[in-house]
């Protein structure tokens, strides 16, 4: 899979990307990203990327011109989504993480400021939102989405099984049994006896319980 991003601050995704489960899938070549820095397809000798809202009001909204450009560079090799975040977009959630999985390649926007000019829409394919909330930039977004997509490629994860226990990966109501590892017992809390059994019909038994009693925790928002 190769992601593109946009972005007006390219360095933000240096550290994120270089560690852990990315930067294996990146040295598996599983995965490759590729950050687009929109300033450098500005044409005056400032970089401006943005400019006053028409019509008035605060903040600052980024230009069309760079975005198009850019675009554009990257548009001559293969391009299968064209993704904007935004916060009214539809909402991410494992069921699009899923359908992203099987793509060859995705591009980012990452707005800014008071957003992008609205004609972005015009070269966009969908509006996506990783919640019901307002950050300051889609760079956060950006990290989210691939982590989240990238766990789901085949080869990714070191275990082929993790993601498959994942909360969500059964459905939008299963979440995950609760783990623990050593030691048995800390200040008071012990493991739960059944998980040191040995007995493996058990402790299915008891991970499929948990399930359920996560679910029906999950339904009344607790
Ligand atoms: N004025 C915009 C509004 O009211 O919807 C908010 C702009 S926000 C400060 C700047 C940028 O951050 C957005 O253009 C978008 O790219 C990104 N962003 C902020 N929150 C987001 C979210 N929940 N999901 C996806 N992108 C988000």
């Amino acid at each position: 899979m190769k992601f593109d991003i946009l972005t007006i601050f390219p360095d933000i995704f240096d550290s994120y990307f270089n560690e852990t489960i990315l930067k294996r899938a990146q040295s598996k070549k599983l995965v490759s990203i590729h950050i687009h820095d929109i300033r450098k397809a500005t044409a005056d000798k400032h970089h401006k990327v943005d400019d006053r809202p028409y019509g008035g009001g605060p903040g600052m909204v980024l230009k069309i011109n760079p975005i198009y450009k850019t675009l554009k560079k990257i548009r001559q090799k293969k391009i299968s989504k064209i993704i904007l975040l935004d916060p009214a977009g539809k909402q991410f959630d494992h069921d699009r993480a899923k359908k992203y999985a099987l793509l060859d390649q995705m591009t980012f926007i990452c707005g800014r400021y008071e957003g992008i000019d609205a004609r972005v829409e015009k070269i966009i394919d969908e509006k996506v939102s990783i919640g019901p909330y307002v950050l300051s930039g889609g760079e956060l977004p950006a990290m989210v989405i691939i982590e989240a997509v990238s766990r789901l490629i085949p080869g990714v994860l070191g275990h082929k099984d993790s993601a498959l226990d994942d909360s969500f990966s059964r459905g939008k109501d299963y979440v995950e049994f609760p783990q623990y590892t050593r030691p048995e017992k800390f200040n008071k809390w012990a493991v739960p006896k059944v998980l040191l059994s040995g007995d493996h019909k058990k402790i299915a038994k008891w991970r499929e319980e948990q399930v359920k009693k996560a679910k029906s925790r999950r339904g009344k928002n607790v």
